[in-house]
């Protein structure tokens, strides 16, 4: 895609610094790191995110992160690592080409608010889970 900021790094179009790359995947550090050695995992195809992306593109993109979260344990001595993954903007998206976050975490880093919470009435919970589990194709 023409106007993709992942589109042109993928043809090296604009720099980043990769840490892995195969056939169909490119990760890069982020450019704006939560931790050093954020890093993001694309597919080198453009899709939009979770919701059209096939289920062998989000396999692939999590073997590779976890690829990665392997590769941040043995180099970066991380306690742990968190994978994300925004999709449209209600859920955090604003680069709209389909990536994983891996972020590097140490104990105590605090680098992310703990969620709000909401809570469920009555029959509310049963109901919710019936809707989702009957949508899904
Ligand atoms: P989102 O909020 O869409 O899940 O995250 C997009 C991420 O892309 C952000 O963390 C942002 O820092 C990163 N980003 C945006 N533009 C660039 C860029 O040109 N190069 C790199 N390496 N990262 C970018
Ligand atoms: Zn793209």
């Amino acid at each position: 895609m023409t106007d993709c900021i992942f589109c042109k790094i993928v043809a090296a179009e604009i720099p980043a610094s990769i840490v892995y790359e195969d056939e169909d995947i490119l990760a890069f550090l982020d450019i704006a790191p939560t931790n050093q050695g954020h890093t993001l995992v694309i597919p080198k195809l453009h899709v939009r995110n979770v919701f059209d992306a096939t289920p062998e593109t989000l396999g692939k993109m999590v073997t590779a992160g976890q690829k990665i979260a392997r590769g941040m344990q043995e180099a970066l001595s991380v306690d742990g690592v968190t994978l994300v993954m925004n999709n449209e903007p209600a859920g955090g998206q604003e680069v709209f080409h389909a990536h994983l976050h891996v972020i590097p975490r140490f104990e105590d880093d605090s680098i992310f608010v703990k969620p709000k919470h909401t809570t469920y009435e009555g029959e509310e919970m049963s109901m919710v889970a019936t809707k989702i589990k009957n949508a899904i194709v």
